[in-house]
């Protein structure tokens, strides 16, 4: 009898695959049996992480390797690994763990990841492996707090790469795309724990876009939420203070308006109704970008930075030079109008600071970030082309986790340093064991 595995799914209903196998290894041995296996029959194998990622990039057809057990001492149900190191702030754990999970640990030591994403439910591999961020003109990317990470590479070997082993590797291997081996270790550089004051307003869409940069650069985190079909924006201003000031936290009610009412329970109703009658998009959204704005709070940096999404929808985010991104905002909205479209999600705008990693978006430039979503009822097809398009043409790079429709022939000229990439994928996965459908779209075979 052939006993089939269970199908796989990621969260937003755009990728599902049926591994032929799949294996829950809770040691850094079993990674490796796992993988010398899978090649010694002829598998393909990867690690998922909790298929947040749009794209197809998690795609395991043959074996899926998920790595919770190992992030947990005695496997699972037990307690999270982590090792601190309290004079540098630098924090070791295990690949699979949640970044939920980090950041409620790493407070208890008194410390805190410097920037995080809209959401904590990814693992720190999986967000690491796809360029995730939060916003900050001085901040980068989650992969850019990576100091050493430890792998298992395609002939079984384990593989330390820090500042001082294979250090020649790191900018590839923080943010690897999951392409270059299974990552079981993660030491990331931390900060002392810090509250932010969060200010949320309703502003007019050209004044946000003329101020921008100057509020991008300014500001400790900046971001803003268009509605389209209205002149609104919700800008999000977060000032970062220490935990110890006092006053450091406000009322919880403000920070549950920004949680669970306006980014689940009125975009729920928005989407549903819209989705049903869209003529009635265009009232709602302004009725929404009316609801939302002109609140204060203060609370820890993590409550802050994310909240929980539970509104299903699809996303395309590129990355674009800042100083193009002005530009670029006023090209959708004059593409909406021109086509008609009714958008009931907003259109999201963050920044961050150049870093150094081969495959980040930010590479080498102050970014900025601009993301469309659909409802997942919504099919997001024409919207997003015509959308990448307007940002191909600002110089755009897309997340690698997000949905977009390039290739490796459009994104080589992108990344100057895409050839090294695909040299130390060469050296480390010679046989392509750990390569998916998506993998030789955006980097080649
Ligand atoms: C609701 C929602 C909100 C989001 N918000 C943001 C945001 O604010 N900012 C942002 O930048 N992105 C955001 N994303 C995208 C998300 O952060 C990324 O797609 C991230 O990669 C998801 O992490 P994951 O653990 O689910 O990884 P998966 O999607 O499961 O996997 C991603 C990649 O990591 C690889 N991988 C996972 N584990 C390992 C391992 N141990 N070793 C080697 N490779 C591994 C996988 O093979 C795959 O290539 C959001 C996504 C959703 C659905």
């Amino acid at each position: 009898m052939i006993l089939r595995t269970p199908p796989w799914r990621n969260w937003g209903r755009t990728e599902s695959v049926r591994p032929v196998r799949m294996e829950r290894p809770a040691t850094v041995g079993a990674v490796r049996r796992a993988v010398l296996a899978a090649a010694g029959a002829g598998l393909r194998v990867k690690a998922v992480g909790t298929g947040h990622s749009f794209t197809g990039i998690a795609l395991a057809p043959g074996v899926q390797l998920d790595l919770h057990d190992l992030a947990l001492a005695g496997g699972a149900g037990g307690e999270a690994r982590i090792a601190v190191d309290a004079e540098t702030g630098r924090v070791t754990v295990a690949a699979g763990l949640s970044l939920h999970r980090l950041t409620r640990l790493l407070a208890g030591h008194g410390l805190a990841l410097t920037n995080l994403g809209d959401i904590d439910t990814q693992t720190v591999a999986g967000a690491i492996s796809t360029g995730t961020h939060g916003t900050g003109g001085r901040f980068r990317g989650l992969a850019s707090q990576v100091v050493a990470l430890t792998l298992v590479v395609g002939d079984g070997t384990v593989l330390r790469v820090s500042e001082t082993e294979n250090a020649e590797l790191l900018p590839a291997a923080r943010l690897g795309l999951g392409a270059l081996g299974i990552i079981t270790e993660v030491t990331l550089q931390c900060v002392p724990s810090f509250v932010l004051h969060a200010v949320r307003k309703t502003e007019n869409l050209d004044d946000v876009l003329e101020t921008y940069l100057q509020r991008s650069a300014s500001s400790d985190h900046f971001e803003f939420f268009w509605f389209p079909h209205t002149p609104f924006t919700l800008t999000k201003t977060n000032t970062r203070r220490a935990a110890a000031a006092p006053g450091a936290r406000t009322a919880r009610l403000p920070r549950w308006v920004d949680d669970e009412l306006l980014a689940n329970g009125l975009y729920r109703a928005v989407c549903d109704l819209g989705t049903a009658i869209p003529a009635l998009v265009p009232p709602l959204a302004r009725a929404s970008a009316r609801a939302t704005g002109n609140r204060e709070f203060t609370d820890a940096s993590a409550r802050v930075f994310a909240t929980s999404r539970t509104v299903r929808f699809r996303e395309l985010e590129y990355a674009l030079p800042r100083d193009r991104v002005p530009d670029a905002v006023r090209a959708v909205r004059a593409l909406i109008d021109a086509r008609g479209w009714r958008i009931s999600f907003p259109i999201e705008v963050r920044c961050a600071a150049a870093d150094d990693l081969w495959l980040s978006p930010a590479s080498g430039r102050d970014t900025g970030y601009v993301s469309v979503h659909r409802y997942v009822r919504e099919d997001p097809e024409a919207y997003f082309r015509a959308v990448e398009q307007i940002m191909l043409e600002h110089g755009g790079r897309p997340h690698w986790g997000k949905l977009h429709y390039q290739g490796a022939d459009v994104l080589r000229g992108r990344y100057p340093r895409f050839n090294d990439f695909l040299d130390v994928r060469d050296r480390l996965d010679p046989e392509r064991r750990f390569t998916n459908s998506y993998l030789e779209r955006v980097l080649g075979p």
